[in-house]
């Protein structure tokens, strides 16, 4: 194994490969700052966020991330759209990383803004592990997750005494995009399922249904609206009840937010009646139905947070 795939697979000694590369160099580079953006609503970001937005020299983001979020960064910072929308990839994952990398090497200080929290499906982990190859300083600044901003949002806590003593995150689309298969970790092998790339529905067959149909858990599914009806179909199938409540969130903390509330067995069409759109958070569990007395915020209940309200 070279020392180039070591520290592939391996924790990175960042520190030790930067004083290399500096010394080998003599060159300053910048700094890359994994950066979240929370799900939407500006004032969820963290400080931190808040702070390196107005700082930096450019701004690399990804679909996910608010205009209202954008309104944070410098005037004069580079702003760098990098994708992505659903099988619609604007840049491929080794192109934003090449980015990242010549960006630093410039000497600039480089946010990279993704939804949500940069290590929560946001692919933050497999950018740094190509940043910390290159030798470049990393800073990771964690943001709200979509499973907590939108669940908060949409009135319904993920977790409660008398209804769930556990929370799974789990992405309901493990399609590879196409031209860009996953690689493979070491000593595993990838097949191509027979038949072709597999669709949304086969996908998701590969999520371990009985783990995830288990009782007095709430399941937050990510990225899962194209698969809601295998999704519901298979939790059945495993044992849950098709009464079992579950939610879907549009847009969840923004003036957007639409929640349809239902139960496995009719979710997937009150989804459909209503048009909903990426992007989409699932929510199944017995908490579902604390949204009746809980929902707070949305035009229904008349209210929206101070800060959305002002700049409504
Ligand atoms: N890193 C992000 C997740 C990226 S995956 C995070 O930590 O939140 C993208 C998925 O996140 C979407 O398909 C959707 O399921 C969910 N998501 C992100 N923002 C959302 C929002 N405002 N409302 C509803 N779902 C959202």
């Amino acid at each position: 194994m070279t020392m180039e795939e070591r520290n592939m697979n391996s924790l990175v000694d960042l520190p030790a490969l930067i004083a290399r590369r500096d010394r080998h160099t003599g060159i300053d580079q910048g700094r890359v700052f994994l950066v979240g953006a929370g799900p939407g609503d500006p004032d969820l970001l963290t400080l931190r966020a808040a702070r390196l937005l107005a700082s930096a020299d450019v701004v690399v983001y990804d679909h996910l991330v608010s205009p209202d979020v954008m309104d944070h960064v410098a005037p004069t910072a580079q702003r760098i759209y990098a994708g992505k929308q659903r099988d619609r990839h604007t840049m491929p994952q080794e192109s934003i990383n090449a980015l990242l990398v010549r960006l630093a090497r410039q000497g600039r200080n480089v946010v990279r803004l993704k939804g949500g929290d940069p290590f929560i499906f946001g692919r933050g982990g497999e950018e740094m592990q190509a940043l910390a190859r290159a030798g470049i300083a990393v800073e990771v600044v964690p943001g709200i997750t979509a499973a907590c901003g939108v669940s908060c949002y949409a009135g319904i806590p993920l977790t409660h005494r008398d209804f769930a003593q556990a929370c799974v995150f789990v992405t309901g689309h493990l399609k590879e995009p196409a031209g860009e298969p996953r690689r493979p970790l070491p000593g595993e092998e990838i097949r191509q399922p027979r038949g072709g790339p597999a669709t949304d529905a086969q996908a998701t067959t590969g999520l371990d249904w009985a783990a995830l149909a288990r009782p007095r858990q709430t399941l937050v599914i990510y990225m899962g609206l194209a698969a809601l009806d295998e999704i519901c179909t298979q939790l059945v199938a495993h044992g849950m009840s098709a009464d079992m409540p579950a939610a879907v969130v549009e847009n969840g903390t923004t003036l957007e937010q639409r929640v349809v509330t239902g139960s496995l067995r009719d979710l997937p069409s009150r989804v459909a009646d209503g048009g909903f759109e990426s992007p989409c958070l699932i929510i199944v569990g017995e908490v579902v139905r604390l949204r009746d007395s809980l929902a707070w915020f949305g035009p229904e209940q008349g209210m929206v947070s101070e800060e959305l309200a002002f700049s409504a």
